[in-house]
């Protein structure tokens, strides 16, 4: 947190260095990144990412797609549209939020990108099926996704009955947990953990931690089995 001296914020264990959420997804073949955030252009930096096939989006909040500007290295150097998949209230903010891109007068240097609406029917990109979730980020449906085994559901606080059928099954799963205290929009830590104990995956992994949830280390020995705080760069095989 900017201007912040807590103990978290002060840490210097690199567990405890929490940019905004975001993963991505590869296969054999097909690469994708789940939201652009204001890390977006460090996160690929930092993992030397050379190409992106897809870009998926949870849901138009700031700290979900505020970097999707810096596709444009992606299309210089892979001389193509970025593709961009998302439901019609996420693709409405990044229509205003990015105006520019969308505009008739076009100039170098833009960044290119192709809108593909989604519902919440199952779709696929490349060689990676994809089954979308509606969840409830308070009062705006937010969209998680299941890639076969692996789910990614993040910035809920509640899921309906029909929704939670389709992630039974799932053998990982991550999900938001900001915080201890309640809040309004997204899991506390205590609801992250009943929600993957309800829903029976054998891994979940958290995300979308506040730094007022405290040091890394001291939750993750707090946590029951089988449930772990994810941290930036966590990679997992499938
Ligand atoms: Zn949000
Ligand atoms: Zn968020």
């Amino acid at each position: 947190m900017i201007a912040c001296d807590c103990e978290v914020c002060t840490s210097p264990d690199k567990k405890d260095k929490r940019l905004r959420p975001s993963i991505m997804i590869e296969s054999a073949a097909t690469t994708i990144v789940v939201d652009t955030t204001p890390d977006f252009r460090y996160q690929m930096l930092r993992e030397k990412v050379k190409d992106v096939d897809a870009i998926l989006f949870t849901h138009p909040h700031k700290d979900h797609i505020a970097g999707l500007d810096d596709v444009r290295a992606f299309n210089f150097f892979n001389k193509k549209k970025m593709e961009v998949y998302a439901n019609s209230l996420t693709e409405e903010a990044l229509k205003r939020e990015f105006s520019y891109a969308f505009s008739d007068k076009k100039y170098p240097g833009l960044p290119e990108i192709n809108l593909n609406t989604i519902t919440l029917d199952p779709f696929s990109i490349g060689d990676i099926p994809i089954i979308p979730i509606q969840v409830w980020h308070l009062k705006m449906p937010v969209l998680g996704f299941r890639f076969g085994k692996f789910t990614y559901i993040t910035d809920a606080n509640r899921i309906d009955e029909e929704e939670k059928q389709k992630i039974r099954g799932t053998e990982i799963i991550v999900l938001n947990a900001l915080r201890k205290q309640t809040h309004v929009s997204h899991f506390n830590l205590g609801e992250a953990i009943d929600m993957a104990q309800e829903l029976k995956v054998q891994t979940a992994y958290f995300t979308h931690i506040s730094h007022q949830l405290g040091l890394h280390k001291d939750i993750e020995a707090e946590l029951p089995e089988g449930i772990h705080l994810a941290y930036d760069g966590l990679s997992i095989e499938i």
